[in-house]
């Protein structure tokens, strides 16, 4: 589902595109529509989901359609730590970029300074507020904050902040707010106290439930983390250097699938490709190819990573980080099939490194990180703390997506599985 059919503001659709967010994840797609339909709601979902702009969206929309009282807070998200208060604020300044809607991350164990500026924008009205619950009510108990205007709550991370103690933080916040207002309540697992707290808070809410799967436990998975420009060169070098007679590569644009392919066929590789602009004739004739092994490689985008059914896929490649866990998992899905082996190799550039960690959380664990051969030279750090993705950077920015190829530097080895050395290359 796309954005646009959403129905969401232009100046918010401006802002997704800024941020390269294509087409909706499933929890957008579930959640968006009952909250613009102003409904209670009570999701289960977990980071990596697109959950944050699956309540952001709908509430920013909102403000910019209805009438929204400026100089009061109108939405107020409350959320366990001062890492993800800054996160939800920094995807709320990328998405709302076009638009003149007010956000400040409200959070502890910053200076003075920062409490003055909280205490000013608090007191002088701002339209959302991030909060963590410890520093909200310092703020509350001098009296200046305004809430009677607040028609939007969300609880984000519920369950971790019932974990960590905030539950009598958080009725007191609430206590703050009006009667009349929605109450979004997102929270990753549904125990039975985040059951009585939704009895507590919520009037008739929108259940939605994004079951994240996990992968086969018989799929190899793993990554090179490398520069853009290393991806192409390094899928032919996997290529040519193993023996996979059946191998998909899934590219999350036509452009590039449509590159790959074409760089792919003029080495000589068996190689077709797959995409939604390829009449359905010529698809149809792609897949009994490859179905009956007259072609060894399929570069596709995800209109095949989910629901084909094609055994004995021994290689998926994944040219680029899917944009969640559930793509994800779909995508190296089509390999290890019917509890036969396979692998999944990801590649990751450095504007993806932030992405693929999610991922990784999602799937509680690190992915091994293959060492990049010599040849192609250094390779980044893979240290997603400290890479932003594309997506969050100002429209305007500029800056470009492809870090040309560094000349030679020493290899860095800090990223490493610790049981590969430098001369231990896997082969994959
Ligand atoms: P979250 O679960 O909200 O922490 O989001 C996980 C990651 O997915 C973040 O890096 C978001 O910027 C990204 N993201 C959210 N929605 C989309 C989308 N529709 N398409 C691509 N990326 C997305």
């Amino acid at each position: 589902m796309n954005f646009r059919e959403l129905g969401l503001e232009e100046r918010l659709l401006e802002g997704i595109d800024a941020m390269g967010y294509e087409t909706a994840t499933p929890v957008q797609a579930q959640v968006i529509q009952p909250i613009l339909a102003g409904r209670d709601i009570i999701a289960s979902a977990q980071t990596g989901t697109g959950k944050t702009a699956a309540f952001l969206l709908p509430i920013v929309h909102k403000m910019l359609t209805q009438q929204h009282s400026s100089h009061h807070i109108n939405a107020l998200i409350i959320v366990p730590t001062r890492e993800l208060a800054i996160q939800i604020a920094e995807t709320m300044e990328g998405l709302s970029y076009f638009t003149d809607i007010s956000c400040i991350a409200v959070y502890g164990g910053g200076d003075g300074n920062s409490f003055t500026a909280e205490k000013k924008a608090l007191s002088s009205g701002v339209d959302m507020v991030v909060c963590t619950p410890g520093r909200m009510i310092a703020h509350l108990n001098m009296g200046y904050v305004k809430m009677q205007e607040v028609k939007y709550l969300v609880l984000d991370e519920a369950d971790r902040m019932l974990d960590m103690g905030f539950n009598d933080d958080i009725m007191k916040i609430i206590s703050f707010l009006p009667k009349q207002r929605q109450n979004l309540l997102f929270s990753a697992t549904m125990p039975s106290k985040m059951r009585d707290l939704a009895r507590k808070l919520l009037q008739n809410p929108a259940e939605i439930n994004i079951a994240v799967s996990k992968p086969p436990e018989q799929i190899v998975q793993q990554a090179f983390v490398v520069y853009e420009p290393q991806k192409i060169p390094l899928i032919k070098y996997v290529l040519n250097n193993s023996d996979y007679t059946r191998v998909i590569i899934f590219c999350s644009k036509k452009q590039n699938v449509k590159q790959l392919s074409s760089e792919l066929k003029r080495a000589k590789f068996s190689v077709e490709e797959i995409h939604s602009d390829l009449l359905q004739d010529k698809r149809e004739q792609v897949m009994q190819d490859f179905r009956n092994r007259k072609l060894k490689i399929l570069v596709a985008t995800d209109i095949l990573s989910r629901g084909i059914d094609i055994e004995e896929i021994e290689l998926v490649i994944n040219y680029d980080v899917p944009n969640d866990g559930e793509d994800y998992i779909h995508r190296i899905g089509r390999t290890a099939r019917a509890a036969t082996s396979g692998t999944a190799i990801t590649f990751i550039s450095e504007a993806e490194q932030r992405k693929f960690a999610q991922i990784e959380t999602l799937l509680g664990k690190q992915v091994d990180k293959l060492i990049v051969p010599e040849q192609f030279g250094a390779a980044p750090e893979y240290a997603p703390r400290s890479h932003k993705p594309m997506g969050n950077r100002r429209p305007n920015q500029g800056g470009g997506n492809r870090p040309s190829l560094r000349p030679n530097k020493p290899r860095p080895n800090n990223s490493r599985p610790s049981n590969q050395g430098p001369n231990n290359q896997t082969n994959p």
